[in-house]
């Protein structure tokens, strides 16, 4: 009978005399054999759980000077953010990129609507004059989603205060010609300016009001504080804000050409905090060149170039002086790049080549496309990057873009690649995003780098960002790291480790051999 090693000594032998199981992230993703990978090809496996899944912390750097309380970022796609978008992510503490594919004008109202979504006190809320017809005011409720309007002699903040109109007012209004002085509620609850936040909603909760309008000592109307956006804060502890103005953090995106500056300071205008260069290539003069006019001139705006797959291309933009770079080329999920361009790189030898360089300089990366799971985003964390950026996975929420159709019995909306013909047709119309994040505004011939198509509905992301959160955690869990931060050091210190994963053993990951089953995500 061969004698046993001692039971009780097991994980100190293990220490000693064998080898750790798995790969170091260098060695699999260094690894010949196999040429370049994406999530799929590979596992992490498993850590030790010593702590509960709700103690892990996903905050991450977005760029040099924004860390988010959540990892996750939208697309700047024309199907996936626009205000509403940009609003519940960062509610929930992501970061929504205002898609180009529209005017200047119209990009800048989508992010002055973010920008004055949650303030404290709003400073410039919207103000009827009492000769307002009952009409107009429904049609800025419309517009904009605002109900209440405080009313003012002039129309304006700092005119006198005379009423305020809310939609108990008016909703039984049938004759849109009344005027707001026939029904405004002239008996006003107010605060006086210099009052504090927290007295402020003293006032409005014994008032039992929605509003509480600030007046100064002539009785002219200095700002607006809301109930509704009391009872925001208290459910959204994760909002990303910016500290001085405690309005809500937004990114937008813009193009690489002349036309672009002149859309940047609108958008400057309308507060924004951190702007994205939309490229499919990002290595290019024209971006090197707006990078360095962005610094000279707005110098407390954030940049995210890209895109970019290769050191040699971050090198570049991070000499210019990119805050952050945004990796991925070829591997969105609307996206034949690769296919027609023969440009591009698997997703996760991308992710881990950029970051291994650029961290060293302290940029922050986005793993941009491809994400299609929580396991997905598990892993480009671990590979290096800071945070996600996804399209196709925010696409067919109650917060993207365009309405709901049915087909086939089931509930969907569009989703387009901003290279699909179909993009690129909208814009040469009426600006210039697409085509030039393609290098194409000046082509007779258009040749697609993006298909159009749709996606299920998956209900509003206020469910469904939770539910990421959530799974990232526990996922955070079983690999027995407490942060996001902590899974990139113990990933690129050889503790976390990794396999590979054969076809066959990708088809064992998945679900198999069962005759029928419903795939329910989260409840
Ligand atoms: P997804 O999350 O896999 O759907 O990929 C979204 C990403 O694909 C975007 O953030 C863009 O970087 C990229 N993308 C958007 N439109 C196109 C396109 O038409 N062709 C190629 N890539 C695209």
């Amino acid at each position: 009978m061969s004698a046993h090693f001692d039971c009780t000594k097991a994980t100190s032998y293990l220490k000693e005399f064998e080898t750790k199981d798995g790969l170091s992230v260098h060695d699999l993703m260094n690894s010949k054999t196999f040429g370049g990978l994406t999530y799929n090809d590979f596992l992490v496996l498993p850590g030790k759980i010593d702590f509960p899944s709700s103690v892990v912390s996903l905050e991450s750097k977005l760029t040099k000077k924004i860390t988010l309380k959540t990892p996750f970022v939208s697309s700047p796609m024309d199907t996936v953010t626009e205000a509403d978008m940009a609003i519940h992510l960062a509610l929930l503490g992501g970061i929504g990129i205002i898609h180009h594919n529209c005017t200047a004008d119209e990009q800048a109202a989508m992010v002055k609507k973010v920008k004055k979504f949650e303030n404290g006190f709003i400073s410039d809320p919207i103000v009827v004059t009492p000769t307002t017809t009952v009409g107009q005011v429904k049609t800025i409720r419309e517009n904009l989603g605002f109900s209440s309007f405080p009313v003012t002699e002039t129309g304006k903040v700092g005119g006198k205060l005379v009423g305020i109109i809310t939609s108990r007012d008016y909703q039984f209004t049938e004759d849109d010609n009344v005027t707001v002085a026939e029904v405004m509620t002239s008996d006003l609850v107010t605060g006086q300016q210099g009052l504090d936040l927290v007295s402020g909603n003293e006032i409005l909760t014994k008032s039992k009001k929605g509003k509480l309008p600030i007046i100064d000592n002539a009785g002219n109307l200095v700002s607006l504080l809301s109930r509704a956006d009391l009872q925001k804060n208290i459910s959204y502890p994760e909002a990303s804000k910016s500290f001085s103005s405690k309005q809500l953090l937004c990114g937008a995106a813009i193009g690489t050409i002349e036309v672009d500056k002149v859309r940047l300071e609108k958008l400057v205008a309308a507060g924004l905090d951190v702007v994205v260069l939309d490229s499919s290539q990002g290595n290019s003069v024209f971006q090197l060149n707006m990078i360095k006019w962005i610094k000279e001139t707005f110098a407390d705006l954030q940049v995210i170039a890209g895109n970019v797959v290769t050191r040699e291309q971050a090198a570049s933009l991070i000499e210019a002086g990119a805050d952050g770079l945004r990796i991925g080329m070829g591997s969105g999920s609307i996206c034949i790049t690769q296919e027609v361009m023969a440009c591009g790189r698997p997703q996760g030898t991308a992710v881990f080549n950029v970051t291994q360089f650029a961290n060293k300089f302290g940029v922050p990366c986005i793993a941009d496309g491809g994400v299609q799971n929580i396991g997905h985003i598990t892993k480009a964390l671990a590979l290096g990057a800071s945070c996600i950026m996804m399209g196709g996975m925010l696409a067919g929420t109650t917060e993207s873009p365009g309405e709901y159709f049915y087909q086939d019995g089931k509930r969907l909306k569009s989703y387009r690649g901003m290279g699909s013909i179909e993009a690129m047709q909208q814009t040469s119309t009426n600006a210039n995003a697409s085509t030039s994040r393609y290098f194409s505004e000046s082509d007779k011939v258009l040749v697609a780098q993006g298909v159009s198509g749709s996606v299920v509905d998956k209900g509003s992301v206020k469910k469904f960002v939770p539910y990421l959160y959530s799974g990232l955690q526990h996922s955070c869990q079983d690999i027995g790291v407490k942060s996001v931060d902590e899974l990139r050091t113990a990933t690129n210190e050889g503790v976390v480790r990794f396999e590979f994963r054969t076809p066959s053993a990708q088809f064992e990951g998945g679900v198999h051999n069962l005759h029928s089953y419903e795939k329910r995500l989260h409840n």
